[in-house]
């Protein structure tokens, strides 16, 4: 038995049946007809709805930590609709009506994981409460406006996406520098823990074998080599997002970026009536560095950000998860939309890398020649997308002719990144150039907090 409660605070709130793992690794060959490299949400959706479309179907999974132990196991838990590639830069690459279907598919997505883990009994602590994107300065706020009016021309209305003034935003969140905030209800808080876990157990009970602490070396058509055995399969689905790095000749197809956590201590109903949240709306603001934060369901925050930089050569490394310095800043940017938590605990800090491909537009992809597929590039986006994915990559391999296998995501081919030192440098300048951005802002309740940012995120 493993114990993995470290790994974030979500795997610390599991139920012992759902954080301790008594899978075993792989020890002997197997064939198969489908396996699937990596237990994250990607890997187990796409096993789940392969299920669904053929029960006769052997598959099997293999991670080589544990079942959620990567980014499905650590995020900030917001169940969006959120695509990584905004609707404006799909309807350049694939025309207005692909984008739609897009963005129609991922609202759909959230209902469909709301069903899902009901009629399967997937405790995830789940409240659409939606999601409210603060605007904490002019100009964030005409950015706000600008961004529904935007999707009006997209032909969504009101129900969908909406502009809250600062007396609406204050019904839901007392939040400092209020001018307003957009709104959408295409959003659930999570336990994200307890969703890719109760999904690993799910897909178990449909028959699924799930191996942990296998670690694939490489990936060929028709087989998946470990350390200790051979699978042989008629299709492999590769499912390793962030950490794609890793195997045989896949260096430049994903860059591994950091995201950094923390929780706070349960806090009282008397500090709550001081903040709202009521519905457990997940919230972020109109900063260019991204924040995210979510009220849990035992009303502590989840809160996070990116901005710790990216390590050379798309390294990644337990000793990654927490940096200090980083947390800290995440924490004083919480306590400046919040201050009634000035003083209050962290109680947990973690991170982890999510994926990016060179051109920032995530992919379901199946190859027929080779059997094999592949899923993701979800850069923060990742919980609602891969269940997308997970269906788009069961219809591609069952050649189901659906909508989704029509969706313009669909062998989509991202280029490689660059080769070191240009990716470390790029990487890394790209997210110096946000910190700056946002510091030009005037976006910060207490003043004096700018320049420490920019340190504590260039790492100085
Ligand atoms: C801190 C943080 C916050 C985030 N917040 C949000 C959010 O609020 N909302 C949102 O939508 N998205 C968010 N994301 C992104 C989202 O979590 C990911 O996009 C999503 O979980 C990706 O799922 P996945 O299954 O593709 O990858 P992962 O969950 O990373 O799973 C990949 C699995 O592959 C395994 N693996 C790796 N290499 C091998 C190998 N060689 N052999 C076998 N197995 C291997 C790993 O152990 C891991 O379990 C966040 C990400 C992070 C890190």
């Amino acid at each position: 038995m493993t114990n993995n409660r470290s790994i974030s605070f979500w795997w610390d709130t599991l139920p012992p049946a759902l954080a301790s793992s008594t899978r075993t690794s792989l020890t002997s060959d197997l064939d198969v007809d489908v396996a699937i490299v990596g237990a994250g949400y990607t890997g187990l959706w796409t096993a789940f709805y392969l299920k669904q479309n053929n029960p006769n179907l052997d598959i099997a999974i293999i991670d080589a930590n544990v079942a959620g132990f990567g980014a499905s196991g650590r995020n900030g838990g917001w169940c969006s609709a959120l695509f990584p590639t905004t609707i404006d830069k799909l309807g350049r690459m694939f025309g207005n009506q692909q984008a739609v279907a897009m963005q129609v598919a991922m609202h759909d997505t959230v209902s469909e994981i709301e069903s899902v883990t009901k009629d399967f009994q997937i405790d995830c602590d789940w409240q659409r409460g939606g999601s409210l994107v603060f605007a904490r300065s002019t100009l964030q706020r005409e950015r706000a406006i600008a961004g529904v009016e935007n999707w009006r021309k997209w032909g969504f209305g009101e129900e969908d996406y909406s502009y809250l003034n600062p007396e609406q935003t204050k019904d839901r969140a007392l939040v400092t520098k209020n001018y307003g905030a957009s709104f959408t209800p295409h959003v659930a808080a999570i336990n994200p823990a307890k969703l890719v876990r109760g999904l690993a157990a799910a897909v178990e009970k449909l028959g699924v074998l799930i191996y942990e602490n296998t670690p694939a070396l490489r990936i060929d058509p028709g087989m998946v080599t470990t350390a200790d055995a051979v699978i042989r399969s008629r299709y492999v689905v590769r499912a390793t997002e962030g950490y794609t790095p890793s195997l045989a000749g896949l260096k430049r197809a994903i860059a591994p970026i950091y995201s950094l956590m923390v929780a706070t201590e349960p806090l009282s109903d008397d500090v709550w009536s001081q903040i709202g949240l009521g519905k457990r709306e997940v919230f972020s603001d109109g900063r260019i560095l991204v924040i995210y934060g979510q009220r849990t369901s035992d009303n502590r925050f989840a809160f996070g950000g990116r901005g710790a930089p990216y390590h050379f050569g798309s390294k990644i490394s337990p000793e990654f998860d927490r940096t200090p310095k980083v947390q800290k800043a995440i924490f004083d940017i919480l306590v400046d939309l919040f201050p009634v938590l000035e003083g209050k605990v962290v109680t947990h800090t973690w991170g982890g890398p999510l994926g990016i491909a060179r051109d920032w537009m995530a992919t379901a992809t199946f190859d027929s020649t080779t059997g094999i597929a592949h899923a993701g590039g979800y850069v923060g986006d990742g919980v609602g997308t891969s269940n997308l994915a997970g269906r788009t990559l069961a219809d591609l391999i069952t050649r189901k002719d659906s909508p989704l296998v029509k969706l313009p995501w669909v062998n989509h081919r991202s280029p490689n990144w660059e080769t070191e030192p240009l990716r470390w440098f790029g990487a890394n300048l790209g997210l110096q150039s946000m910190v700056v951005a946002d510091a030009s802002e005037n976006i910060f309740n207490r003043e004096s907090k700018i320049p420490k940012l920019v340190g504590y995120f260039t790492g100085k």
